[in-house]
């Protein structure tokens, strides 16, 4: 025995599923992530298990799953309240075009199964008894902080070149250093992530970016170039590469992922235009996008103001036209960057915001209706435009949002500019 663990209470919860597997004959441990995090001290987060047994027979042994990946051999296992994928022992063999296996052999031995994985740290297994079955010494690796591939890093890559983000992705996380062969490998395969769906691509540099350390994944992603490889052109990416990486060593203290994106984005100087092309590049769901976009739009808005305009006047039409959600993460970015040329004016902008008693159209005490019908006309395209204009009157704080005063106020307008 190498090592012992206490298991987690998600572990202990899923030993039924483990014990049941070990009664009727097949060998059955924990594997992956759950593993790993153990031996570390972290929480997991979710369970994995390896099994000697067949799908068929993990089938036939919990009345209660779902055939998640058959023909790769995983059946999530549902039971008190718990889920919990467990997939036979295999192999891969003969990746096609540096992706994926195009075959999978289910085999007895459990030594074969956690060659197939990709690091060291991930490929340890773990029986009911919280012992550490550990044949490439990932514990070892986990203790020096070093994130090694199992086994010949080359051919690893060769194989299944997404594995490359994955490196970066593990030792940014846990603030580990890669092994030299592993990064020598990872530089001389870099290429191969063309082969790599921009799909996974995103998924992959999404969880860097929301994790616990980005200013480290992309200070090891400019070190190796390894986002100019891949299979649609990021135009931001040369850019981000020459970015001092101090500049970002801070980014985790940003909460939100959109914020995040679109902080390390303007702190690049990508144009909007670049942006916009890179995150559609990488697929990124059109919901995250445009709240991204949405935030560089504000800086360009920002940026572009005429030395000499009125500043709060340029502020409050920015944030009536983007959004408060878009101006507040802009402010926590400017106000977080203390290299931006605007930083020294994030707490102004920041109580004319807090003071503008109206943002949206809906916020206003007086709509299309009333306002036609207070100026006795038919209403029309002009109705939104006038409105618009007292909107902007409120946020400034010009005038109070009551409904007789902006109906005043739009008469006024209406006779002036007859
Ligand atoms: P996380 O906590 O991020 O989920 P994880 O280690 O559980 O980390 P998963 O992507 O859930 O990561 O994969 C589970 C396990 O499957 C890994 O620990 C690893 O052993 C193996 N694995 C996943 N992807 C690959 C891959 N591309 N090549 C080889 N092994 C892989
Ligand atoms: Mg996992």
């Amino acid at each position: 025995m190498e090592a012992r663990f206490a298991l987690p209470n998600l572990m202990l919860q899923a030993l039924p599923v483990l014990e049941a597997l070990v009664q009727q004959g097949f060998e059955a441990v924990f594997v992956g992530g759950c593993v790993r995090d153990t031996a570390m001290g972290l929480p997991i987060k979710d369970v994995d298990i390896a099994t000697s047994a067949r799908p068929e027979q993990v089938m036939s042994i919990f009345p209660r799953c779902i055939p998640t990946g058959l023909q790769h051999g995983t059946v999530t296992v549902l039971q008190h309240g718990g889920s919990y994928e467990v997939t036979t022992f295999r192999t891969e063999s003969e990746y096609e075009k540096h992706r994926r296996p195009l075959q999978v052999e289910f085999i007895d031995r459990l030594d074969g199964d956690l060659l197939r994985r990709d690091l060291t740290i991930n490929a340890m297994a773990m029986n009911a008894e919280g012992e550490l079955y550990d044949p490439f010494r990932g514990l070892s690796d986990l203790k020096r902080k070093t994130v090694r591939c199992v086994g010949d890093a080359d051919a690893r890559f060769q194989e299944d070149a997404l594995r490359m983000l994955r490196t970066i992705r593990f030792a940014s996380q846990f603030e580990f250093t890669i092994a030299h062969s592993t990064w020598r490998a990872l530089i001389k395969h870099r290429g191969l992530l063309r082969h790599i769906a921009m799909e996974r691509v995103q998924a992959e540099l999404d969880r860097m970016i929301g994790g616990a350390h980005p200013g480290r994944a992309l200070q090891l992603l400019a070190a190796c170039k390894l986002l100019k490889n891949t299979g649609t052109v990021l135009p931001a990416a040369e850019k981000l590469d020459q970015v001092q990486s101090t500049h970002y060593c801070d980014l985790n203290k940003l909460d939100e992922p959109e914020t995040r994106y679109a902080a390390l984005l303007i702190t690049g100087g990508i144009t909007l235009r670049d942006a916009e092309e890179t995150l559609e590049a990488l697929r990124l769901p059109a919901r995250k996008m445009n709240a991204i976009l949405s935030v560089l739009s504000v800086q360009s808005a920002m940026n572009q103001q005429n030395r000499n305009a009125d500043l709060r006047h340029v502020w409050t039409s920015t944030v009536l036209q983007y959004g408060e959600e878009a101006s507040r993460r802009w402010l926590t970015i400017i106000a977080w960057d203390n290299k931006h040329s605007l930083h020294h004016l994030c707490n102004l902008f920041d109580k004319w915001l807090a003071g503008m008693t109206a943002i949206t159209l809906k916020q206003l005490k007086l709509n299309g209706k009333q306002l036609a019908e207070g100026l006795r006309m038919e209403p029309g395209a002009w109705t939104g435009q006038l409105l618009k204009r007292l909107l902007l009157e409120v946020a400034l704080d010009k005038l109070p949002n009551e409904k007789d005063a902006l109906l005043k106020q739009a008469q006024i307008w209406n006779i002036e500019d007859r």
